[in-house]
């Protein structure tokens, strides 16, 4: 363990604080890696216009938009993952984003009938892609895309690619439930796992991972209580509701934090026993499930290391 000091910049961006750690002090590089994240924010806000996918929400029903490659690029991921069997994850769930207004002002539990109106137009097959002429068309007037469940996980990747390419090897880079980081500082970076609905230091344990991302969701992140009821920010495609099971948090480790950021969203919808069994089909990818009954279930420990730190909870493994 050497004891290497660090340097530390921060910036409040989509709507996140965001940490970029480095090993010897580097300010104008800081600037670079933030306006790297401003440049890819600008391009996929639905927060505001103009962005190039609130162009393609504003042109819902009516045309096909054409839009920069990144953007098409995230899209197409975004709705591959949708249409998968069983998927949980929905690149056309806005218009339920926007109707729950989860984290914003004015949020309450919306009219069944408003929630059944708006899930007939949030099927991901209606987004319609075309390769060649680079566009992308939502079929449905009303349609929009949100990219707010993998944005962070591609934005990431784009950071730890840049600042690869100007020589750094060691480095972190948090925006906020989306951590990638580059070297192996002291043997790892250490990274910690929240204790759901605790204060915001308090941790569950810690993981410790090399050149890997560690993704996190939970629905203490942003949720409102009605009728003695939490309800979070992740939403069930096939309810219209918020996702509901035995899970608090999930945090997914692996190479790209594209993959842990669309991987989060798919095993919310699994739970952990599905969940469990989908991660044996797939080496690359590690998870650590956070329950309501103070489990902590880890999938394996090929890609990292796990220490608790709250000893009311208890830590199995997905063969238990
Ligand atoms: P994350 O923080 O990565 O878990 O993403 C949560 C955000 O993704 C929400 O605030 C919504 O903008 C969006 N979202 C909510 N439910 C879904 C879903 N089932 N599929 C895709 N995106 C979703
Ligand atoms: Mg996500």
């Amino acid at each position: 363990m050497s004891d290497n000091p660090v340097w530390s910049y921060s910036a409040v961006l989509m709507g996140s604080p965001v940490l970029l750690k480095l090993f010897s002090p580097n300010p104008a590089l800081a600037s670079r890696v933030f306006s790297l994240i401003k440049k890819y924010e600008d391009l996929f806000t639905v927060n505001r216009t103009p962005s190039q996918v609130m162009d393609i929400n504003l042109a819902a029903g009516r045309h096909p938009v054409h839009v920069s490659r990144p953007v098409y690029e995230l899209i197409k991921c975004a709705r591959d993952a949708s249409v998968w069997p069983n998927s949980t994850f929905n690149l056309a769930i806005g218009p339920l984003v926007k109707l729950w207004r989860i984290g914003f002002q004015g949020d309450r539990v919306p009219a069944a009938s408003d929630i059944a109106a708006r899930l007939r137009i949030t099927r991901p097959q209606d987004v319609v892609l075309d390769d060649v002429a680079g566009t992308v068309f939502l079929a449905q007037p009303g349609m929009e895309i949100d990219l707010g469940a993998i944005a962070k996980g591609f934005i990431a990747d784009r950071v730890r690619d840049d600042l690869h390419q100007q020589g750094v090897s060691e480095a972190l880079i948090n925006l906020g439930g989306n951590v990638q980081t580059l070297g192996t500082p002291h043997g790892a970076w250490t990274i910690g796992v929240k204790k759901p609905f605790a204060g915001a230091d308090a941790l569950v344990g810690t993981i410790d991972v090399v050149n890997k991302s560690v993704v996190t969701s939970g629905t203490y992140e942003r949720y409102f209580e009605q009728d003695g009821k939490r309800w979070h920010h992740i939403l069930d495609p096939r309810t219209g509701y918020p996702l509901e099971n035995e899970l608090d948090s999930v945090a997914v480790i692996s190479s790209d934090s594209l993959d842990g950021d669309i991987w989060t969203t798919l095993l919310f919808g699994m739970g952990v026993e599905q969940g469990c069994a989908a991660l044996r089909q797939r080496e690359d990818i590690d998870a650590i499930f956070v329950t309501k009954n103070r489990d902590i279930i880890l999938s394996s420990q090929r890609q990292f290391r796990f220490t608790q730190t709250d000893d009311s909870y208890r830590v199995t493994d997905c063969t238990a």
